[in-house]
């Protein structure tokens, strides 16, 4: 959000004659917006970006992956404000009071929108995730992505709904592309997209909010009263993506729209080119659980195959 001059007029009520005061300013836009004015932007920029990249009809059966924060619950009531049919799914990580608090958001935020809220505790799946790392002696954020990305996929397909909502913002994806294009990662940059299609057993995913920034999300929340969890996770304060946000945001303030730039023009101009280089992955079922994976065991069983050992071996010890 910019520096707003006092008295300036909100730019929609200007142009349908009423003399409103804007409350905001969006520089990347060059636009000055009263609250009334600002939400219904933010909604419309969301159901067009539903359009632009067909995610979904009002027919879909949606699965939003909620995590308690002010992106999930803003794309949540988003969702089911523009009509669509969205139900909740919150994947308990285990992460103490984190875990707790951003439950207790979640469940709540369910209620007021009178959404079924699905909760998956994995520590009934696997374990902890800080005591899976732990115990593996494997990074926390890489064990939680590959554990999230499948208990979502497993219970989408499960639970019936054949559409899979996340809250990645434009800042989130921002930083993604800035990461796979330092290193030239043109796997991962053929992949970079705001829908992932379905097949051999993966759900559609989309990602609505991919046009929406951090603090546009966060004002959208703020002014729709929507309570979220205010602090973050503990395990991402030294994590890369936060420090690439924090970079791109200087650049923002400096050269407003950069951002939005930086995301549409790769879509726009690289995307197709690049994906002419992505290679067709040779999937099958993983023999222990049935899921699509790229080798024999999915990578999720071997997590789990692995953690369990250690586990055994560990309390094998303790008793000798
Ligand atoms: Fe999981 Fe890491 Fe995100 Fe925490 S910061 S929720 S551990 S991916
Ligand atoms: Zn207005
Ligand atoms: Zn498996």
């Amino acid at each position: 959000m910019g520096f707003l001059r006092k008295g300036t007029k909100c730019l929609i009520c200007r142009a349908q004659k009423i003399d409103r005061e804007a409350i905001l300013f969006l520089p990347a836009y060059r636009l000055a917006l009263c609250k009334e004015h600002f939400i219904s932007w933010v909604k419309k920029r969301v159901y067009e970006t539903i359009k632009q990249f067909s995610m979904f009809s009002k027919e879909d059966k949606i699965l939003t992956a909620v995590s308690g924060g002010k992106d999930s619950l803003s794309l949540w009531f988003i969702l089911n404000d523009l009509g669509y049919i969205a139900d909740g799914l919150y994947i308990d990580l285990g992460i103490d009071k984190y875990s707790e608090d951003s439950k207790d958001l979640a469940k709540n935020f369910s209620e007021r929108i009178g959404r079924k809220l699905y909760i998956i505790e994995v520590k009934n799946e696997i374990g902890r995730i800080p005591e899976v790392s732990k115990i593996t002696n494997r990074p926390i954020c890489s064990i939680c992505g590959t554990v999230k990305r499948y208990l979502m996929n497993k219970y989408a397909k499960q639970l019936g709904y054949n559409i899979i909502a996340t809250g990645h913002n434009l800042d989130d994806e921002v930083s993604f592309l800035f990461n796979n294009t330092l290193n030239w990662d043109i796997r991962y940059l053929s992949r970079q997209y705001p829908v992932l299609t379905e097949g051999k057993g993966f759900v559609k995913k989309v990602k609505p909010l991919c046009k929406i920034t951090e603090k546009e999300s966060a004002m959208f929340a703020f002014f729709n009263k929507i309570d979220y969890i205010k602090y973050e996770c503990p395990f991402s304060l030294d994590s890369v993506s936060i420090k690439y946000k924090k970079f791109f945001s200087m650049l923002e303030e400096e050269f407003p729209s950069s951002k939005i730039r930086f995301y549409n023009n790769f879509l726009k101009n690289i995307f197709e080119i690049l994906s002419k280089y992505r290679e067709e992955e040779k999937l099958r079922n993983c023999i222990e659980c049935g899921e699509p994976s790229l080798n024999e065991i999915c990578s999720f069983c071997v997590l789990k195959n692995k953690f369990r050992k250690l586990e055994n071996e560990l309390e094998l010890t303790k008793k000798v």
